[in-house]
């Protein structure tokens, strides 16, 4: 692990937009590392960008970036890059993305060309994953993997201290473990896959379907009469219940993962009921994952791992059912230690201490 200081400009390439920053990284006499982002600057990109676009972007960003700080390329020790798909990062390659059907795009080679500093590039949830290694909360630890939940779902693998990308780049794809046989369909063309049952959109889905049922005649009734009992509680008594029966089901087309979350939080027992679903779901998953290879941590990120404290109690009772306790008594299941800016932290991470060892 490399013990001096670096300052790092970080590209966190997604689907919908790229952020260009500066992470300057210093390390204590004890080794500690501290990261400090600064000048971020966002473009939008969408699936139909192409490379064209992406590069544009880039070009923007980066010249924002050194417009609102001090900096000068002199001081930047290399550029670190996450790239939203199949990525070859031993030669800092964009081979491909399904979304933006982006394929043979040798951005390594072009930045290095264009800024004449040292890039290193990978996918970006590998990217993270390394990310947690360097800068958070698994610096001590060698056998993890880093589950992204957010549009999708991704994994990201480090066995013995090292990334592993598997045969095609394509190792810890968890967002198609079959959870559910015959369940909701999946981008992949499969039926059932935790993606399609427990990323975002589909906690979304779940959560329509479940205040539409209970909405209904063919409700539960305990549960709706649970229902009822929230929003009156949280009504100041001028509506009926029909009417607040009818708002909530309005209000369901527009909730997202995140107000469903909040809802848990005040006591939605439908919110509750999906999230407490999508916990067994992730639990399971990372039971798989974790009897397969023995684990120290299953870390979560990704813009679901905000309503980590929603989901963690069933996330964890359904993992411990699931888990080969033997061979794992000390794993635990965690929150990213990244925060918001996890990918920025996972391109900066590749630039400060490259996983594949090379300059
Ligand atoms: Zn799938």
């Amino acid at each position: 692990m490399t013990s001096q200081n670096k300052k790092i400009l970080a590209l966190d390439l997604g689907g919908s937009k790229m952020l260009s920053a500066f992470v300057e990284v210093t390390v204590d006499g004890k080794g500690e590392r501290a990261t400090k982002l600064s000048a971020i600057s966002k473009r939008p990109l969408s699936k139909d960008s192409g490379k064209e676009g992406v590069w544009n972007a880039i070009l923007s960003a980066v010249d924002e970036s050194f417009a609102k700080s001090e900096e000068k390329w002199d001081a930047i020790d290399g550029i670190g890059v996450t790239i939203p798909g199949v990525a070859d990062p031993v030669r800092g390659f964009w081979k491909y993305a399904p979304f933006s059907g982006i394929s043979n795009f040798p951005i390594g080679d072009e930045l290095q060309l264009k800024y004449g500093r040292p890039v290193y590039a990978d996918n970006d949830v590998n990217a993270c994953a390394w990310g947690e290694k360097v800068f958070g909360v698994c610096q001590n630890v060698d056998n993890y993997v880093w589950i992204t939940i957010s549009n999708g779902i991704g994994g990201g693998l480090v066995l013995n201290g090292r990334i592993f990308p598997g045969k095609f780049a394509g190792a810890a794809e968890i967002g198609h473990f079959n959870v559910v046989e015959d369940g909701e369909l999946c981008g992949c063309g499969n039926r059932g896959c935790l993606e399609a049952t427990a990323a975002g959109p589909a906690i979304a889905r779940a959560y329509r379907k479940l205040v539409e049922k209970t909405f209904s005649n063919d409700a539960d009734p305990e549960l709706r009469r649970e229902w009822i009992n929230y929003l009156v509680k949280n009504n100041n008594g001028s509506l009926s219940e029909a009417a607040l029966l009818r708002d909530a089901l309005d209000a369901s087309s527009g909730a997202t993962a995140a107000t469903i979350a909040d809802e848990a939080r005040q006591g939605n027992p439908l919110a509750t009921k999906v999230f407490r679903d999508t916990g067994k779901y992730v639990g399971r998953a990372a039971s798989w994952a974790t009897n397969l290879l023995n684990l120290e941590k299953v870390i979560i990120g990704g813009g679901v791992a905000g309503a980590f404290d929603v989901f963690y109690p069933s996330l964890w009772e359904t993992f411990q059912k699931c888990l080969f306790k033997q061979a794992n008594q000390t794993v635990t299941v965690e929150k990213t230690g990244l925060g918001y800016e996890a990918g920025l932290l996972g391109a900066a991470a590749l630039a400060f201490d490259n996983p594949y060892g090379h300059a």
